[in-house]
């Protein structure tokens, strides 16, 4: 993607449709008629390409958000447009209790790549962990005497459906909507005897991000997680990782389990899998397959469309040399953020591949993310004090050094207003 390539969008057609859209959706009424669940920004964004996102005022932005990682080649990538063009023209749907093209390819391909030996397709992040949770307590019924307990890590964020919220850590969520489902338990991340002192018999598995994101981008030590996977080994229980958002490429390996050199029994993937569209996967390995039929299902799950989606970001990941491009780029960015931070006396800067979070010295963080946004630039922030980094995995080094520069004007805008407020 060009660096200067601000320009609006392609066609007469796309224009027509840029400009009736205010008219419709800037109406009070229509925002009105949204649950108001989510607080989202003024904006309604109409176009996108690679890293860059038009507003229905045309307006450009350099998107190092893409949807909270989901678009891992970027906005609208022509691989992906043909893939699911070609195959809603074939096919969208057989139903889920039939075998599709698509469903076979990338669950063959995704098991050798993976070196996992059974994949189980569903819609999102929480539901493939559900599925986790699910599978792990199948292999605790058949081999560890019922034993059911998950143990998993304080602040960490499994999503919001009732299992994967009463598996994430305390604090991560404003309402749990109580009660919460029972046979978790928390410990502290990168605390290796808390987390041995807490298995008993009823545990059954141990399950952990590589790379906890709404803690504030906070990776596992090398010494932690390979010590989990000992752990898990000696005392005969299951390693889940929650790879929703490290894996795919996000921190520069297929899997971020890769990087550390270990193996879980069972990942689970979501995010950048389907490079914007619903799609997750549980993968098991050895001892852990062993559902049967009837114990997981759901009406989208395997779904063609989006299976299709799904081969065709594995297919361009597996390409070579591009997960080699994915851990240069990514360097490129961890420096460019690094010198920033030295510049503005930010505090730490943590990540791994295209996955990056910058602690700030004060609880800024949402400002700063407002203030780019006003200056064309799409960040996000997990912590009052953190600004997470998910680009494109292909984003160019040119988008790095305008999104530096940008960054860097959104943090004098909020530094300037933080003055006036001392001095008023
Ligand atoms: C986003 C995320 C989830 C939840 O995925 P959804 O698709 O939102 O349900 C689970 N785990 C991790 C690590 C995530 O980043």
């Amino acid at each position: 993607m060009n660096l200067f390539n601000l320009r609006r969008p392609r066609s007469s057609h796309h224009l027509l449709e840029a400009e009736s859209v205010p008219s419709v959706h800037d109406s009070r009424q229509s925002r009105a008629c949204l649950m108001p669940s989510v607080e989202r920004a003024a904006q309604v964004f109409v176009r996108g390409q690679g890293s860059w996102l038009w507003d229905s005022e045309s307006r450009a932005y350099l998107d190092f958000y893409q949807g909270g990682a989901v678009n891992s080649l970027g906005h609208s990538p022509a691989v992906l447009i043909k893939a699911m063009a070609d195959q809603a023209q074939a096919l969208i749907n057989p139903g889920s209790a039939f075998y599709n093209p698509g469903m076979l390819g990338l669950a063959e391909r995704l098991c050798a790549s993976t070196g996992s030996d059974q994949v189980h397709f569903l819609n999102t992040g929480a539901e493939a962990n559900e599925g986790a949770i699910k599978l792990a307590r199948k292999w605790g019924q058949l081999h560890r005497g019922g034993a059911h307990r998950v143990i998993t890590a304080t602040q960490s964020c499994h999503g919001r459906s009732f299992g994967a919220m009463s598996a994430s850590g305390c604090g991560t969520f404003d309402n749990r909507f109580e009660p919460q489902l029972p046979g978790f338990i928390n410990v502290p991340f990168n605390d290796l005897p808390a987390l041995h002192a807490a298995v008993d018999a009823q545990t059954v598995a141990i399950m952990l991000e590589p790379v906890q994101s709404d803690a504030g981008v906070i990776p596992a030590t090398g010494h932690y997680l390979k010590g989990v996977e000992r752990l898990c080994r000696e005392l005969g229980i299951l390693l889940i990782l929650d790879e929703v958002q490290t894996g795919m490429g996000r921190c520069g390996t297929l899997l971020a389990e890769q990087n550390y050199g270990v193996r879980a029994d069972i990942v689970t993937l979501g995010k950048g899998l389907g490079g914007g569209v619903p799609l997750a996967a549980l993968l098991a390995r050895g001892k852990a397959c062993c559902l049967e039929p009837g114990e997981l299902g759901g009406t989208h799950h395997g779904n063609a469309l989006m299976t299709a989606a799904g081969g065709a970001v594995l297919e361009t990941l597996l390409e070579k040399g591009f997960l080699q491009q994915v851990r240069d780029t990514g360097h490129y960015l961890r420096e460019g953020l690094a010198r920033l931070a030295s510049r503005y006396a930010q505090g730490e800067l943590r990540g791994q591949g295209m996955f990056w979070g910058l602690t700030l010295s004060d609880d800024s963080a949402q400002a700063v993310v407002k203030a780019a946004l006003y200056e064309g630039l799409l960040i996000s922030a997990p912590q009052p004090d953190c600004l997470r980094f998910t680009p494109a995995l292909c984003v160019s080094k040119g988008n790095i050094d305008e999104m530096l520069l940008r960054l860097a004007r959104a943090f004098a805008r909020v530094r300037t207003a933080q003055l006036q407020c001392r001095r008023t």
